[in-house]
């Protein structure tokens, strides 16, 4: 009895103990408990490839080493990766069943924060490519007409040199899900990606649809849009401000409804990051290294520290939602 009630005021004592140690609001969850950290593709879908790299092993090492550094800083945060070896998310056979995958990882472990990592193609083939110009003319002799009225006319063709067209396409951007919202008021969206024409990962198996016509996805949607629309924009406008800080070019934030469902299929805040083109031989060189991609994980890590500072500090919200509006 006597040793159960020094317990009792042992117990007492700590919880008192603890609750000054947390003086501000003990009864109030941290915002940010669990990440998500999607890399893009895996296993038969390597994504896009430079000249010495496959896109699924670029977001993969760059994801594992953003999920050790958001550790090292803030141990209290659990990390969830939809992936951690080359293989489809969840051993999907396709990857529609991927991103299927992803989406209820994120979901069953009730994320907070979204963040999916790829790395870009603009289309044309890695490192550069032969195109065609026009150097001059020459006069040749040509038959124009048909028939009886057939004769020979001296025209003039154009002569084709051959030259090397370096792929120079770089930056970074960050992609999050088009929500019609006039309501956030950070950094402006770029708006150049309105129409979903910004090329790039939009052709790739990023792209494959989600059923957008299902009730149940069209809840999904709105639910992003009221709930999660202003703290995907605020962790992605922070994600470009700390690319450009390095010296990154960046195509900004970008909204886009085709080719990122996955976003909106996961409840909660959710951030695409194009880490930059491996079609361009230095960017794929800058993010197949240690530097580069010491630096990338950096950048994301300042971004998330501030996100996660803006949020808690914030007084109107409390919860991962809508953002302060
Ligand atoms: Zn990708």
């Amino acid at each position: 009895m006597r040793k159960m009630f020094g317990f009792f005021i042992l117990s007492a004592v700590s919880c008192l103990i603890t609750s000054f140690n947390k003086p501000i609001d003990n009864h109030k969850p941290p915002k940010i408990r669990t990440i998500i950290i999607d890399p893009g593709h895996g296993g038969f879908d390597p994504g896009t490839h430079g000249l010495i790299s496959k896109e699924k092993d670029v977001a993969l090492e760059i994801s594992l080493k953003l999920g050790e550094e958001i550790k090292k800083e803030f141990p209290d945060i659990k990390i969830v990766f939809t992936r951690t070896t080359d293989e489809m998310v969840g051993g999907g056979t396709t990857i529609g069943e991927g991103l299927h995958n992803r989406a209820a990882i994120a979901n069953k472990s009730r994320g907070d924060l979204f963040i999916c990592i790829h790395a870009n193609s603009n289309g044309h083939p890695p490192g550069g490519y032969y195109a065609k110009r026009v150097i001059g003319y020459r006069k040749k002799m040509e038959y124009v007409g048909r028939g009886k009225k057939r004769k020979k006319k001296l025209v003039n063709a154009p002569i084709y040199e051959s030259y090397w067209m370096k792929n120079s396409v770089v930056g970074t951007a960050s992609y999050i899900w088009k929500a019609d919202r006039a309501g956030f008021k950070g950094q402006a969206i770029n708006e150049k990606d309105e129409n979903g024409d910004g090329g790039d990962e939009i052709n790739d198996s990023t792209a494959v649809e989600f059923d957008m016509t299902s009730p149940e996805a069209q809840m999904r949607a709105q639910l992003y849009e009221k709930m999660f629309f202003n703290n995907s924009a605020l962790f992605a406008t922070y994600v470009q401000d700390e690319f450009v800080k390095s010296g990154r070019e960046s195509e900004g934030v970008l909204q886009r409804d085709k080719g990122i469902q996955v976003l909106q299929a996961t409840g909660m805040p959710s951030v695409l990051i194009e880490t930059g083109f491996l079609t361009n031989k230095e960017e794929e060189e800058y993010l197949n290294s240690e530097k580069g991609q010491a630096e990338v994980v950096q950048n994301i890590l300042d971004a998330f520290r501030r996100y996660k500072d803006t949020l808690e500090t914030s007084s109107v919200n409390n919860s991962n939602g809508n953002g302060g509006k």
